[in-house]
């Protein structure tokens, strides 16, 4: 694992100055206060995304702000702080694409950094299936449009490995069962 959130300096309960120091008890390093003895302990930052599937092909938001401004993405975003990450995908679908959701499954979780000013973070991010099942699609504030992608056709640039992960595994992923009727033609 690589190391990330380097530029974190201050204590958030004291102010007291932060030192990167081996904790015995843990057998790891971490982020100490060198007043108060505080442990700021990192973690990744949980995400959660939905690749909404209609006809076949999945909806892409096109970002309209940094970082990835104009590229591609699967929308979703960050879970608040102790929100279940479902409510947090159908939350963030609203929010970018007016639509509402239904979970179908679990596709993956996907590792990543995220970087916002001069601290980088890593990510954990879950990517669930789903189908909409109301609302109308328009892009919200941070979207500049949305489009459907079938398999065969997504776009060169889609921001963030993580959804570039979880688009391979959706692109690999076998077709639907026969339903009952198809079975009978074939
Ligand atoms: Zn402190």
């Amino acid at each position: 694992m690589s190391e990330t959130s380097l530029s974190y300096r201050f204590c958030p309960k004291c102010g007291g100055e932060l030192a990167r120091k081996f904790v015995e008890q843990e057998g790891h390093h971490r982020l100490v206060c060198q007043s108060c003895g505080f442990i700021f302990y990192l973690s990744s930052k949980p995400t959660a995304s939905a690749l909404v599937i209609r006809d076949g092909k999945v909806l892409l938001v096109e970002r309209a702000i940094e970082p990835y401004k104009w590229w591609w993405d699967v929308p979703g975003g960050f879970t608040e702080d102790g929100e279940h990450p479902e409510e947090a995908v159908r939350r963030e679908l609203r929010e970018e694409t007016g639509l509402e959701i239904r979970i179908l499954g679990l596709l993956g979780i996907f590792m990543d950094a995220y970087v916002y000013g001069s601290v980088e973070d890593h990510t954990l991010n879950l990517y669930y299936l789903a189908e909409p099942i109301g609302g109308d699609p328009w892009p919200g504030s941070d979207a500049a449009s949305l489009g459907w992608f079938g398999k065969d056709e997504l776009p060169d640039r889609v921001a963030f490995q993580c959804s570039r992960d979880a688009l391979v595994v959706w692109r690999g992923s076998p077709p639907p069962p026969l339903t009952a009727e198809a079975e009978v033609l074939s």
